[in-house]
């Protein structure tokens, strides 16, 4: 009502008049159609969501004229493969998680999260405001890629186990289905870390091939159903503090677009960012109660094993940017802005938080 009766005003100017005769946004830009190449199944349904949610604004906002086709991990290249297809140019954008992309370059892995790091809102600041978009694109435009951010699951669970881990002793030997820079520490911690794609976990958990499992949170580990024959469920997941999904545009496909169209996609993406993580943050306590009304038992990691991962995790960032360069740069401003964040984060709302948990009505 506010803008109506302020245009109503401003017609009497005759400013209005000017905006009303100038074109509709994209009347009369260029019809563009780019694919979209996502790293995730649509069973995912909330991370393979954010790219809907893109693209459904992007068209929008352009009045159709700028469409961008979303295709499932797989269907173009494989879900690993989003970063090379985006810089090779075998699709103009793509969905992803540049953690995947660590065997490149462990840089990468700040663009996501890295163990111990920083939370969802966290990165947000970070990535937007903290320097890290910065330092990110620095880094991607050596391939030749511009990124966003994308969505977040927020802290994950820390896995499914068969059985209790008491202490650190426990993980000796112990089989985890858990990928990139947390099997690495892991396996420091003595586990034997494995990696298998989603739809191959709960037949190799259920056989034993494997001891326990990590995946997301309760909302998307109920789905894969790995309560049934794993019923010890460990927090937080370390590993993954607030793991930001991105979106690659291929820098020479970015900067053919009209500067409008560079909006609408920087605006849907900043929308697809925030929905994703309000979505798990609306469905996970729903999930969480179902899955302890199937008898799921909970369990905060031991101390001792989160300490040692702790250790373990900063050894590794201080040796790796001993010998990687890109690593040290951003490594060393990250660990600026983290020290200034848990200052922060631990005060007010932890406390508020923590307090109206204990005092629960
Ligand atoms: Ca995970």
């Amino acid at each position: 009502m506010e803008r109506r009766s302020f245009l109503k005003k401003a017609g009497a100017t005759g400013l209005a008049a000017a905006a009303v005769s100038a074109p509709a946004l994209a009347a009369d830009g260029p019809t563009i159609r780019w694919r979209l190449a996502s790293s995730f199944p649509k069973s995912l349904d909330t991370i393979y969501g954010a790219a809907e949610v893109l693209s459904k604004r992007v068209a929008e906002i352009t009045g159709g004229k700028f469409q961008i086709r979303v295709f499932a991990g797989g269907e173009i290249v494989p879900g690993t493969q989003v970063l090379d297809a985006v810089q090779n140019g075998t699709v103009e954008c793509g969905h992803s998680a540049s953690y995947y992309y660590v065997g490149k370059n462990k840089a990468f892995a700040f663009d996501t999260s890295i163990p111990f790091g920083l939370t969802s809102r966290q990165q947000n600041a970070w990535m937007y405001y903290g320097g890290g978009m910065k330092l990110m694109r620095e880094f991607f435009a050596q391939y030749n890629i511009v990124n966003f951010p994308g969505g977040n699951t927020g802290t994950q669970m820390g896995g499914w186990f068969r059985n209790e881990v008491k202490s650190l002793a426990d993980l000796k030997g112990l089989k985890m289905r858990i990928p990139g820079l947390g099997g690495e520490i892991m396996a420091r911690l003595g586990a034997v870390p494995q990696t298998i794609a989603g739809g191959d976990i709960y037949p190799a958990l259920e056989k034993g091939t494997i001891d326990a499992t990590e995946w997301v949170g309760p909302y998307d580990d109920e789905k894969l159903g790995f309560y049934k024959v794993a019923k010890h469920y460990y927090y937080p997941g370390f590993w993954e503090p607030g793991p930001l999904l991105s979106f690659y545009v291929s820098s020479k496909e970015w900067a053919k677009l009209p500067k409008e169209y560079q909006a609408a996609f920087e605006a849907a993406a900043a929308e697809a960012n925030v929905l994703m993580q309000a979505e798990y943050d609306a469905k996970n306590p729903q999930a969480l109660v179902s899955l302890l009304q199937k008898g799921v038992k909970l369990h905060k990691y031991p101390v001792d094993i989160l300490k040692a991962a702790q250790k373990e995790a900063f050894a590794l960032y201080e040796e790796e940017a001993a010998k990687n360069p890109a690593f040290k740069k951003i490594y060393t401003e990250w660990k600026k802005f983290r020290t200034l964040q848990h200052g922060w984060f631990n005060l007010a709302e932890a406390t508020l938080e923590n307090f109206m948990y204990s005092n629960r009505k």
